[in-house]
């Protein structure tokens, strides 16, 4: 729906505290859900025993102006306005792609696994995926039923042709000593959506958004570097020059990413991590496949480095300066028609968001996560001294938002 009213949200909250589940009537036209559907869903909330288990099944718009098509927004509105109960939260999430989201608060069971195995065991119904949420947090089995998914179904940018998977290499044991240097201690959300002025979250809902999000982050970062680690550990590079040197990048991506995740990291940092884990991938997939030419990095949007896809540069225009960046289609698009990308990487600092590029993150700020320098391994190393190759993209400390 376009704008989730206070009126739905106290019709939402009567629901949740009668029978726990409350299905917008769209979105159940949309995704052909029944009454004996919404019965099925209503009967395994009641049955669960080890969540308090809550089902809202909404598509949230982009253009919401309070919850801006986040699922997370709309339940730590939710979790805040019921006084923070121990609460498990089943939805629907279009993030890249329509999806099960479950977002646990307080004492609950691990939702880690969960989502990923319910749509992974029922990827045509929705409705079994929601119903399964239920069957997994009870049997607490969703860790090791994920273990057992082959890895090109779960990553899908794991897939790849070239791997003699005969070889079981024990552990990559490299360390490589890394300066990683990150000055302002921000939170990372992961979908900022164009804001309209004047309207901020309040602060306690904005800050159980970025915890439940920091974790997801983690939890994706932590499974995307064990995944290359593994990938490296059953493979061997091509025996080429340019293959030995891209085998190389790739260990030397993976420890990067790794070192960062051993420690503490900021959610600034863990970005950096999955920006490395993605290079290391790209490098090891070039090391053993059939090119005979140098890897390089591939180019990534400067907007936001997580997002997929080919690149085009653009001119990016902000109070005090003019840069040309990498974008990816939509982030491109969205300059082109003279308007801020809708989905910049933002964290968190004090109360608000403020645009990554707008902080001082060090390298990760300077290089645009790499988007703007090639050798990002090279700027993390020099902790940051030294003028980079680029083009005048030096972040300004601020506070904008
Ligand atoms: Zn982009």
């Amino acid at each position: 729906m376009d704008q989730i009213s206070d009126a739905t949200i106290a019709e939402i909250e009567d629901e949740l505290a009668g029978d726990g589940v409350w299905i917008d009537p769209a979105f159940a036209r949309n995704n052909d859900i029944s009454a004996s559907d919404e019965a099925r869903i209503e009967e395994a909330v009641a049955s669960a025993e080890r969540s308090d288990l809550k089902v809202v099944l909404v598509e949230v718009d982009i253009q919401d102006e309070r919850f801006q098509g986040s699922f997370s927004s709309l339940t730590a509105w939710l979790q805040d306005s019921t006084g923070g109960r121990d609460t498990t939260y089943v939805g629907w999430q279009e993030y890249s792609e329509p999806a099960l989201q479950v977002d646990a608060y307080g004492d609950q069971p691990d939702t880690t696994y969960v989502d990923s195995v319910a749509a992974h065991e029922h990827p045509d119904d929705f409705v079994d995926q929601v119903v399964r949420v239920q069957e997994l947090l009870d049997d607490g089995n969703a860790d090791a039923l994920w273990d057992e998914v082959p890895d090109d179904e779960k990553y899908s940018w794991t897939a790849d042709e070239g791997v003699q998977a005969s070889e079981v290499v024990g552990g990559v044991g490299i360390v490589v000593a890394l300066a990683v240097v990150v000055a302002a201690i921000v939170a990372w959300r992961r979908r900022r959506r164009a804001r309209p002025s004047g309207f901020t979250l309040p602060a306690t809902v904005l800050h159980t958004v970025r915890s439940a999000e920091d974790r997801r982050l983690r939890q994706q970062a932590d499974a995307e570097v064990l995944a290359l680690g593994e990938a490296i550990g059953r493979g061997e590079p091509t025996g080429s020059a340019d293959a030995l040197a891209a085998w190389q990048q790739a260990l030397d991506h993976y420890a990067a990413a790794r070192s960062i995740l051993s420690q503490d990291a900021a959610p600034a940092d863990v970005v950096g991590a999955l920006v490395l884990a993605r290079r290391g991938e790209d490098a090891r997939s070039s090391a053993q496949g059939r090119t005979s030419s140098a890897w390089e990095p591939g180019v990534r949007c400067w907007f936001n480095p997580l997002h997929e896809g080919r690149t085009s540069e653009v001119a990016w225009r902000d109070a005090d300066r003019e840069v040309d960046v990498p974008a990816c289609a939509a982030c491109a698009a969205d300059v082109r028609d003279g308007r801020e990308p809708r989905d910049i990487l933002d964290f968190i600092e004090g109360d608000r968001t403020v645009h990554y590029f707008r902080l001082d993150l060090g390298p990760w700020s300077r290089t645009g996560y790499g988007t703007l320098e090639p050798d990002l391994l090279g700027a993390l190393r020099s902790g940051g001294k030294g003028a980079l190759r680029g083009r005048g993209t030096r972040g300004r400390r601020g506070t904008a938002g």
